[in-house]
């Protein structure tokens, strides 16, 4: 092409350059899944998540961000019969039941071949069927653990059967409107009058995925404690007999990011529902089972959100020119390249290695120093890696120049917001690292900082650290060691992103 002259210039080189199958172009996530042995039937299935998030899914996750196309609250009908609902476009609708309707959440599927596909999906941000998924994963994860009642049954069997024709999708809804960290503040009602049913009352305040079939919803309950204990987690369906269960849409919320996915503010009036796991247990499991399950997602999002970053940064780089040489010839702009693609690599093998320690804990639940680094793990991988991110999406940004600034000319500025939210989920930044050293001390690791560390960073990195660790140990109320914490915490994921991409390169 000769790109010295206005006429004819045209940008073909770099969409093709973007690839037409993810999955199979990811060297890093082939060397993940080779850890698992998929057989040739799972591996052609991921393949097609690997064609469709490429092809149309990419294309689709630019229309429904487009001003006419986002999720709106319909208008009340004037017969007294529906009330008011949110409506999605057809692409969003289409995308969730070839996601849902897949099988994948089925049992009996790969743990790894599961989260690879989230990868993939993040890859196009939020698109209407992330937070979907993610809250999808933590109502198929908290009905099998806890729910061994006819109702939770139910569900479990509608997820393990979905068809692109007939699927199921969940939502959770914790927040409100006094708080979302300290959801021990819960304010929502959970009534009962003989102990099978029960109706919730009160204002959820950011309701994602609003238009799920099924929610988890905490709330109080009576004659419980004040505090954490008194807190149950409810499955609470969204319609009742065809109609909307006791709940009223209030408004939806105008956001920076996440635009095709409706968060609403939501009023329950009697909803029905049926409690999941011990009523004085809501949060625990809430905490353990549901927000684990997202934060995970959120980790492995980072990942899919750097490794687009790079994709886009490197397809335009190949092909642009500048001063008669192609972009990615300039050495600075090739540094910045490196750098990015480094980025993406470290984000992606700790996400992956995250997801494996979190299965490592979980086949085995009597080896407690395993259960311990997973749960410490999971928080720090969450704040560290989700902070991260609109800093990778934002240097690959810069290297399209003015180009890069324009909504419809690439993906990058909506992943840039949306890679904002991610931080916010299910605990941001601050609260997730105090949570983590309130961990450190509650497990009893002072003492044994060392062995902790060499579990899940290897003998050679974690003497420094654990130095270090051990004086934060010595006095965790101290301001000043809370400090040192908030600095060693990021700089301990960092080795461990390391040694995770150290490890999957190693491998054959
Ligand atoms: C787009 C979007 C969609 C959402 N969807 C949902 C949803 O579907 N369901 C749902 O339940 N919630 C949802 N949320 C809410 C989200 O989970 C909360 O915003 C989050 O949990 C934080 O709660 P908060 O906003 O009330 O902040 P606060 O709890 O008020 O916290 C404010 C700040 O204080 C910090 N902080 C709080 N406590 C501590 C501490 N102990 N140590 C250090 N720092 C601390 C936090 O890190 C944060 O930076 C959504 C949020 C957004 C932005």
């Amino acid at each position: 092409m000769d790109h010295s002259s206005p006429d004819g210039y045209c940008f073909d080189e770099y969409l093709d350059a973007l690839g037409a199958n993810w999955l199979d172009e990811d060297e890093l996530l082939l060397r993940w899944l080779a850890r698992s042995r998929l057989d040739e039937g799972t591996l052609d299935w991921l393949r097609g998540f690997g064609h469709a998030v490429a092809t149309r899914y990419r294309d689709w996750a630019e229309v429904v961000e487009r001003r006419e196309k986002l999720p709106f609250i319909a208008e009340r009908g004037p017969y007294n019969r529906e009330s008011a609902e949110v409506v999605l476009p057809p692409e969003t609708r289409q995308m969730q039941a070839e996601i849902h309707g897949s099988g994948l959440w089925r049992a009996s599927l790969d743990e790894r071949a599961r989260y690879a596909v989230i990868y993939l999906l993040n890859q196009n941000g939020e698109a209407g069927v992330t937070c979907s998924a993610a809250c999808t994963d933590g109502l198929a994860q908290s009905l099998r653990a806890l729910g061994d009642d006819s109702h939770s049954r139910a569900v479990v069997e509608k997820l393990e059967k979905a068809t692109p024709e007939q699927w199921v999708h969940g939502a959770q809804f914790i927040t409100e409107i006094q708080g979302g960290s300290d959801a021990a503040t819960n304010a929502v009602r959970a009534e009962t009058s003989d102990g099978s049913l029960w109706t919730l009352s009160g204002q959820k305040w950011f309701c994602s995925n609003c238009t799920a079939d099924y929610w988890l919803v905490t709330a109080r309950v009576p004659g419980g404690p004040p505090g954490h204990r008194g807190v149950g987690l409810f499955c609470v369906p969204r319609l009742h007999e065809g109609q909307p269960n006791g709940h009223r849409i209030l408004r939806l919320k105008d956001k920076l990011g996440t635009r095709a996915l409706p968060t609403a503010e939501i009023e329950l009036e009697g909803a029905i529902g049926w409690p999941v796991g011990r009523l004085d247990a809501g949060l625990k499991n809430t905490v353990a089972i549901v927000l684990v399950a997202s934060r995970i997602h959120n980790v492995v999002a980072a990942g899919g959100v750097a490794r687009r970053a790079s994709r886009e940064a490197h397809a335009y780089a190949g092909f642009r020119q500048a001063f008669g040489r192609k972009l990615c010839e300039h050495p600075l702009l090739a540094a910045s390249l490196r750098d990015i693609e480094q980025n993406a690599n470290r984000t992606a093998a700790g996400a992956f290695a995250t997801v494996d320690a979190w299965l490592a804990a979980k086949e085995r639940p009597d080896d407690e120093d395993r259960a311990l680094w997973a749960r410490i793990l999971v928080s720090v991988a969450k704040a560290v890696a989700t902070r991260r991110g609109p800093e990778h999406v934002y240097r690959a940004m810069m290297v399209f120049g003015g180009n890069g600034i324009e909504e419809r000319f690439c993906a990058l500025p909506r992943l840039w917001r949306d890679a904002a939210i991610l931080e916010t989920w299910e605990g941001p930044y601050t609260l997730l690292l105090s949570q983590a050293l309130g961990d450190l001390v509650r497990f009893g690791v002072k003492g044994r900082e060392r062995s902790f560390l060499e579990f899940g960073l290897g003998d050679h990195l974690a003497r420094e650290d654990a130095r270090e660790l051990a004086d934060v140990l010595a006095d965790p109320e101290q301001e000043e060691n809370v400090l040192r914490w908030g600095e060693l915490a990021p700089r301990l994921y960092a080795r461990f992103e390391e040694k995770a991409l150290e490890a999957l390169f190693a491998e054959g």
